[in-house]
């Protein structure tokens, strides 16, 4: 079968060769869309440590796929050795070993193959965000799972994928959320659900980093996630686990994004910027800014899926088939209100759903349901009063939809509060657009906003998106009652 060599040893059309490597990693089955074509990838390590990317491809797929287990040791012979196109390449190696149902593939049957000599670079949850957003940079990372969520549909441009999300949390006692994506929930996803009473330690490959209530981690098609990999890390990191244990409750008792993204944000060094740079060309904004929302008259909650919180006409507490679930599900009330977010160079409106929302006031979204169904105020006095003299720092991002008036809508992706600058709150924001925020509250019935103040004409689509909303609110009142 050919000389015996190392990985680096073996060259692009090299024959007669043999070489024992163990399998570090197993891709998903991928496809090209514009041909039929598919392939799956591997990485193949040897006992120097060396590395290669292992393809087979269709009809290979099948028959040798199974073969070539996870963490097996095998002897690999005369394998066509050819370079990799720099796109096909996995982590920058250079050579592809393409796997045939010619190729000689014999496993290795290991006395002790307990740990594995792979090694990784991981990078700490704490020096994540700058890789934020950013599709072609990728990030390895480890971590325990300590929650474990329930495979969600999600519909997006009209293609539907399945979601499945994870909280991790390593040494560091950062928890950061990790949604695995289609192909991923059936097979990993699995084995993690199945295996979540007895905290998986995940090895996560090539991972994007994405803003998503903070910074969060998500799967791109090359994406490997190991679950409990026989290496050394994985046991470091279990063993620390069942020292800790008792403080993973507590994490997830609280809400973990909103204690624990925020340092993760100022480490990150992200840029904020005026109110008046704002524009709905970029993906997300940071903004630092008061929050006001005392003189829009809004209806302060919808009625939507209670797992997918999409819109629905059902009542309240009735079962409904969901038409985005696809599945028999709850009606339930779900905050969602506008507010104004104003610093020293303008105002703008941006509306807040969910927990986030709920994070604002004193009560749920129910109780505010409850209130409006009476036909009561929500008592919102101590909120407004409170308001004015706190700060919040506030992820935007533009909403896909806009308002009857055709202005561009703003989503408010998650805020903290900026403790830092508590006293100085009153004093940055500007004291013209201090005063409009609370003429508008003095004169709500008329449409007039008012003459020469250097917000006029965001003054001007707040009051029409108010008088938009209240119709809106009463419609949908009509179609609830
Ligand atoms: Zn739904």
């Amino acid at each position: 079968m050919g000389d015996l060599l190392f990985i680096d040893d073996i060259k692009p059309g090299m024959k007669s060769w043999t070489a024992i490597i163990t399998v570090q990693e197993k891709l998903n089955v991928c496809s090209a869309p514009s041909t039929s074509t598919k392939w799956q990838k591997f990485i193949f390590v040897d006992s120097k440590g060396s590395k290669v990317q292992g393809v087979l491809f269709d009809y290979a797929i099948q028959k040798m796929g199974p073969k070539l287990k996870l963490y097996k040791k095998y002897r690999i012979s005369n394998a066509e050795v050819r370079s990799a196109a720099e796109r096909f390449q996995l982590d920058g190696l250079k050579l592809q070993w393409i796997i045939s149902t010619k190729t000689i593939v014999e496993e290795i049957d290991e006395a002790d193959s307990s740990v594995l000599p792979f090694h990784f670079d991981f990078t700490a949850y704490k020096d994540l965000p700058p890789y934020a957003d950013m599709k072609y940079e990728i990030v390895d990372v480890i971590g325990i799972v300590i929650h474990v969520s329930s495979v969600i549909p999600v519909h997006k441009d009209s293609r539907s994928s399945l979601v499945q999300k994870f909280w991790l949390v390593n040494e560091e006692m950062n928890p950061i959320l990790l949604s695995l994506w289609n192909e991923f929930t059936k097979n990993e996803g699995k084995s993690i659900t199945e295996l979540k009473d007895k905290y998986p330690v995940l090895i996560c490959r090539r991972l994007n980093v994405v803003m998503y209530n903070g910074i969060a981690l998500s799967t791109r098609n090359d994406s490997v996630i190991l679950v409990n990999p026989p290496v050394r890390e994985v046991n470091q990191l279990k063993h620390w686990a069942a020292r800790n244990e008792k403080s993973f409750a507590g994490l997830l008792e609280d809400n973990m994004h909103a204690k624990q993204s925020p340092q993760l944000f100022h480490q990150s060094h992200q840029k904020i910027i005026s109110i008046i740079d704002v524009v709905p060309t970029q993906k997300v904004s940071w903004v630092k800014a008061q929050v006001s929302f005392k003189h829009i008259i809004q209806k302060y909650y919808y009625m939507g899926c209670i797992k997918c919180h999409r819109m629905t006409a059902a009542n309240f507490g009735t079962t409904f088939t969901c038409n985005h679930c696809n599945e028999k599900q709850q009606a339930s009330p779900r905050y969602r209100f506008d507010v104004d977010l104003t610093d020293h160079t303008d105002t703008l409106t941006a509306s807040v759903f969910g927990d986030l929302a709920e994070s604002l006031l004193t009560f749920t979204a129910l109780e505010a349901m409850n209130y409006h169904e009476e036909n009561t105020e929500l008592p919102l006095e101590k909120v407004h009063q409170e308001l004015q003299s706190r700060m919040f720092i506030i992820q935007l991002k533009p909403a896909a939809t806009r308002d009857g008036g055709g202005h561009q809508r703003y989503t408010i992706v998650y805020f903290f509060e900026d403790s830092s600058s508590e006293e100085s709150a009153n004093k940055s924001a500007h004291p013209d657009v201090h005063t409009i925020s609370l003429g508008i509250g003095n004169t709500v019935p008329t449409n007039a906003a008012p003459e020469n103040q250097v917000s006029s004409s965001k003054v001007r689509i707040r009051l029409d998106t108010k008088f938009d909303q209240s119709e809106d609110a009463n419609d949908n009142t009509s179609k609830d009652e």
